[in-house]
């Protein structure tokens, strides 16, 4: 199975949410590609309703992990449960760099997400100090250390890694380019690091800007099982494009 999993972050509007998703209605999914897209919180709800029939899912891009309490402002994994959604990015470096979100909270969101039944997305990168400085590894491992020592996992729970450059994340579609070569390296290092936490194979995502002119550079690494597009991803045009060209 190959995935495309598309963060819409906050590019766009509820209308614009809305209509994008009714743009999508018309795209075909091909056997062995798995879409999801992850619409601004507000639009979740109604764009779930939307796709409800298709082969495209929702996701969330960030989930509180209690199911319930004095929590203002939060959006539970069970509450995106409840509506439909199975997927979940977790950990994503916006939520961590922007936000302030550790790796403790990454975890309570990681473990949230399983016990709502819904399959998180583990986002991991470093960002560009900590490339230069050589710290890039430990960063990585640190974050697969936190998120996968003694997580407990059914057989049937999905749970996917996504290595995210911070540096390589575009902003608004601009974005310093990691060369698949170099982000080979890390997935070879995130698989290795996953095999001391657990003996299931766990998909292997890229994302950092992935468009459809360099998509196919990405999926040609053999540890990678699907990309992560942010601001490609907000264009029914490049999307169908890039779920086109996932399969040729
Ligand atoms: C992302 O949303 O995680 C991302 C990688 O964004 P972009 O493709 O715009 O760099």
């Amino acid at each position: 199975m190959k995935y495309i999993f598309g963060n819409w972050k906050a590019y766009l509007d509820y209308d614009q949410s809305n209509i994008l998703a009714h743009q999508l209605l018309d795209i075909q999914i091909p056997e062995g590609v798995a879409v999801v897209v992850f619409p601004t919180t507000l639009a979740v709800p109604e764009i779930e309703k939307t796709l409800q029939d298709t082969e495209v899912h929702v996701g969330a891009q960030n989930v509180h992990w209690a199911p319930s309490g004095a929590y203002t402002g939060a959006s539970a994994a069970a509450l995106f449960a409840q509506i439909g959604c199975a997927y979940a990015l977790v950990g994503h470096s916006e939520r961590r760099h922007i936000f302030g979100e550790t790796d403790d909270a990454v975890r309570k969101k990681v473990e949230a997400c399983i016990e709502s039944n819904i399959a998180p997305i583990v986002c991991v990168g470093e960002t560009k100090d900590e490339r230069i400085s050589g710290k890039a590894e430990y960063r990585v491992k640190k974050q697969l250390m936190k998120a996968f020592d003694g997580l407990e996992l059914a057989d049937d729970q999905q749970i996917f890694v996504a290595y995210e450059p911070v540096w390589a994340i575009s902003k608004g579609g601009v974005g310093e380019v990691c060369l698949p070569e170099d982000a080979g390296e890390m997935l070879s290092l995130i698989k290795a690091e996953l095999a001391k936490y657990s003996d299931r194979d766990i998909p292997l995502i890229y994302g950092g800007s992935v468009k459809p002119e360099n998509m196919a550079s990405y999926l040609a690494l053999d540890l990678v099982s699907g990309v992560l597009p942010g601001h490609a991803s907000t264009s029914a045009q490049s999307l169908s494009k890039m779920v086109n060209l996932i399969v040729s």
